[in-house]
């Protein structure tokens, strides 16, 4: 198959013409992406040699060597890291392997502006290489190997792979043919103001050699030269360190090139010493939800790459943080499944843990302050906790069952939308707006909580001035199960089993469903109970409606709605609880129903009336009625009896 073009994966071909189309304007970006691979491929290599020294040779310096020959057009970006045999160079050069291409393929609009956000989130890589060049040659050859393999491209068509009959010693040369207007990377002053403004952070020597240009005379500056500080960033002092810099490094590490939405950087001494660097993106990676998603943070040991693996440096919750951490106690050669379990990784584990959410903490305070609280924050150049909460605080509420010792924490820096208004509220907000005599927390779960706004099974709560939370996300039905208060304030669901207001206090009186049992109620219940008995558990007087006539809501003991749904969808659950329904005692609808429970006549208008009503509430609740046809001819001939005759 040697020389036969191999086509690129669909995927592929999309993300080119996107690349090329969208950066256009920034397209000195490749060299970035071209140094940060020779970087990685530098750190894997030092790390394979800790146990296989024979690896390094008669080659231990490891470098980034960028070539450029105005003669020919041709720019090479070159390292002796780990190189890439022939299997390697097609999988990782000829698919896009990140999980969430598809998705984020899904997410483009067409639109330049938005787009160009979407591919900063995403980080293109190799692929922008195509930008520049309109042919790409990559040689290489994996560490310990003899045979060498070129990898070449037009960025159209496909690839071919070959042996390469002179292959380097060890590494990969990315030789890439200029296009006429992409002439500009081969001047040596612009490759080195590009690589000061993205790649100085590189660890790595990157050795500048510049060809005179046709006519020029050779001088000191087409000497080889070093044209990066190459000393790890994080191990600088932090007052060396510009923004510029960070944001750089978080290019670099996160694979992205938006800005960070929060950085840390500090060295912990005493028991454990360690210096970490990690930051918390703005927006969500596309493959936030992929089960394969990993955080981010790359473990090295005293300046040397060790793993990008490590899934025990961080709760999952946080798999949106990426960075650095550098240990000074681990021993160099410790393997990776020892670290999985070991003492230091643990304890490590929760100071990043603590640190995160200190810093979290932090931008919420800011947030809370009235300078910052204007509407929107419209007038803000920073991203807001409330924006950032937006985006992640699915994700971090995850923490409220995984990760027990933080609970506290985390529930004060949740966020929750609430019949109050459109924002978002704290726990600590609703806490201390709650109304004399309510000691509960009163939510609701559903798939969209501007629909949650208007159930009936808020009515009595919000009659009550009570401000109730509309928890829309599947995961708070999962936290709600182990997450029973907060300050001692139970979390209370208003779908869910008995909802008992009485204590809280009401401006104007208003008859108690007690006072309203009578005689001709209870007739009407046990009517109603008996009609309905296969499809509900139970038909009782509401203490939770005020204008709707009916509701329906879960058991006291058992699922409440939502998570039935979440079950249901997953085939977790096979058979549904029998829900309870409920009726408005005050309710005109009611009161004459309960009349008709009177007159042996009426039984057969009753019992379609029950039916009527049974499916309405479902309607209310989001559940699928089960026949519609039947509910539609109902409805029709109780309305047309409400109407005034025709002539
Ligand atoms: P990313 O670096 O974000 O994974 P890229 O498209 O830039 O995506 O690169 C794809 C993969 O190709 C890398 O993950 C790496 O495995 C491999 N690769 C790229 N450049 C090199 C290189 N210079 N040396 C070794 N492997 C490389």
């Amino acid at each position: 198959m040697d020389g036969v073009v191999q086509p690129f994966e669909a995927e592929v071909g999309r993300v080119l013409d996107i690349v090329v189309n969208a950066l256009y304007k920034e397209r000195a970006i490749f060299l970035r992406e071209l140094i940060s691979n020779a970087s990685d491929a530098c750190d894997k290599l030092r790390y394979e040699s800790l146990s296989k020294p024979e690896l390094l040779g008669s080659d231990p310096k490891l470098e980034i060597r960028i070539l450029a020959d105005p003669n020919t057009n041709i720019l090479t970006v070159k390292d002796n890291g780990i190189g890439m045999d022939r299997d390697e160079l097609a999988s990782n050069l000829g698919t896009i392997a990140r999980s969430g291409t598809a998705r984020f393929l899904e997410q483009l609009t067409g639109d330049q502006a938005k787009d160009l956000k979407l591919i900063g989130q995403f980080g293109v890589g190799f692929y922008s290489v195509f930008m520049v060049a309109d042919k790409v040659i990559v040689r290489s050859t994996r560490a310990g190997q003899d045979k060498g393999w070129i990898w070449a491209s037009d960025g159209r068509t496909g690839y071919t792979i070959r042996e390469d009959e002179e292959p380097l010693p060890r590494g990969t040369a990315v030789i890439l043919h200029l296009k006429d207007d992409a002439k500009e990377f081969l001047d040596a002053a612009r490759i080195e103001e590009i690589v000061r403004t993205y790649s100085d952070h590189i660890a790595f020597p990157i050795i500048l050699e510049a060809k005179p240009k046709p006519g020029e005379t050779r001088t000191k500056a087409h000497e080889p030269h070093q044209i990066n500080t190459a000393s790890a960033l994080w191990a600088r002092p932090r007052s060396e360190i510009t923004e510029d810099q960070y944001r750089e490094f978080y290019h670099h590490v996160a694979h992205t090139f938006d800005d960070p939405f929060a950085r840390i950087h500090f060295t912990a001494e005493g028991a454990l010493s360690y210096t970490a660097l990690l930051f918390l993106p703005a927006h969500r990676p596309f493959d936030l939800y992929d089960p394969r998603r990993r955080h981010g943070v790359r473990l090295y040991v005293r300046r040397v790459f060790i793993t990008d693996q490590l899934e025990e440096l961080l709760p999952r919750y946080l798999r949106f943080v990426s960075g650095v951490v550098d240990s000074e106690d681990l021993q160099l050669n410790v393997s990776r499944e020892t670290l999985q379990h070991g003492v230091v990784v643990q304890k490590m584990r929760r100071q990043l843990t603590k640190r995160i959410l200190d810093e979290l903490a932090r931008k919420a305070s800011e947030e809370s302050t009235p300078e910052a609280g204007t509407p929107n924050g419209a007038a803000k150049k920073n991203q807001s906790y409330l924006d950032w909460w937006a985006e992640f605080g699915a994700v971090l509420k995850e923490g409220l069952f995984e990760d027990p010792d933080n609970r506290e924490r985390l529930l004060e820096l949740a966020r929750f939308k609430s019949t109050r208004g459109p924002g978002w509220v704290s726990l600590a907000e609703y806490v201390a707006r709650m109304r004399p005599g309510q000691d509960q927390i009163f939510y609701i779960t559903g798939e969209n909580a501007d629909a949650l706004r208007t159930s009936p099974q808020l009515e009595a709560a919000l009659a009550k001035g009570c401000e109730v939370l509309l928890l829309d996300d599947p995961v708070d039905e999962f936290w709600l199960n182990e997450v029973k208060d907060y300050q001692g304030k139970k979390f209370v669901s208003l779908t869910k089993g008995e909802v008992d207001l009485s204590r809280i206090a009401e401006e104007g009186k208003i008859e108690t469903p007690d006072e309203l049992y009578d005689e001709d109620l209870k007739r009407l219940l046990a009517k109603l109970g008996a009609l309905l008995k296969d499809e509900v558990k139970e038909v009782r007087l509401s203490r939770r409606l005020r204008e709707s006539a009916v509701c329906l809501v879960a058991d006291e003991h058992g699922l409440d709605f939502r998570l039935e749904r979440i079950l249901r969808q997953h085939h977790q659950l096979e058979r549904l609880a029998r829900p309870i329904l409920e009726i408005n005692g005050r309710h005109e609808l009611i009161r004459r129903m309960a009349a008709m429970a009177k007159d042996p006549g009426q039984e057969q208008d009753l019992a379609e009336l029950a039916r009527l009503l049974l499916d309405q509430a479902r309607i209310v609740q989001g559940e699928p009625i089960p026949d519609p046809g039947a509910f539609s001819r109902r409805m029709s001939t109780f309305l047309a009896r409400g109407l005034p005759a025709a002539a």
